[in-house]
């Protein structure tokens, strides 16, 4: 069944080119050109996603992610701010109000493309046994393969779950004891120190092209896994 994702934006060039690429990679799309607009097409079926410009006539696209994380009917649909600077107050605005993930302007269409697979892969788990890909590094759950650059990868158990967390929660940064939580399981104690020794060894499994550049040290906070250096 296709999923439905809802276009927010007031520039028709850029709608209808992103109408274009989620088309392309199999979705429905809706379209609303400003706030009033999308609060009309925000109704059953919901949308699956929501593509949410910042800039709009008539109020900020942070508003209405606001009110829809307000609403029980439409805050568990996820959102993606189209921001036009990279600048990181708006980002951290952004995610505030309760956006999901934010995509600066200009964007590839792929990593626009990836960016949506990914959120609708963190709220929907079903999707979880879809193979993923970033830069060239691939990881098929179902099979437990590794690639990179379509070379076979070695890598023990814990480095692959470990890789198939990070690859589905990119551009989120995670403690030690989360990625403890969450890789490891709630009811195993392991030190912190744990995890480094496992990313170390991830790092090094998936270093041959360089993607062990997307497995990063957040100072002070732990790591992420990102396109972006
Ligand atoms: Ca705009």
């Amino acid at each position: 069944m296709s999923r439905t994702v809802l276009l927010v934006e007031d520039e028709a060039p850029i709608r209808e080119m992103l109408k274009f690429v989620l088309e392309q990679s199999g979705f429905n799309t809706v379209e609303a050109e400003d706030i009033d607009a999308a609060q009309r097409q925000i109704c059953e079926p919901y949308p699956d996603l929501i593509l949410l410009d910042w800039m709009l006539p008539g109020g900020s696209g942070v508003q209405l992610a606001k009110s829809l994380k307000q609403h029980e009917y439409t805050r568990d649909i996820p959102v993606i701010m189209l921001t036009a600077k990279g600048e990181e107050e708006d980002k951290i605005r952004g995610l505030d109000a309760g956006a999901d993930d934010y995509v600066t302007k200009p964007f590839s269409p792929k990593e626009l493309v990836a960016r949506i697979k990914a959120v609708m892969r963190r709220v929907t788990p079903t999707t979880n046994e879809e193979p993923i890909e970033f830069n060239g590094l691939k990881l098929e759950p179902i099979s437990h393969r590794v690639t990179a650059n379509d070379e076979p990868v070695e890598m023990g158990p814990t480095e692959f779950k470990l890789l198939h967390f990070f690859m589905t929660q990119p551009e989120r940064v995670y403690s030690r004891e989360q990625l403890l939580d969450n890789v490891w399981g709630t009811n195993v104690y392991v030190e912190d120190r744990t995890v480094d020794v496992h990313i170390r060894r991830l790092r090094k499994a998936i270093s041959t092209y360089s993607h062990d550049r997307m497995i990063q040290t957040v100072r002070g906070a732990g790591y992420r896994f990102s396109t972006k250096m």
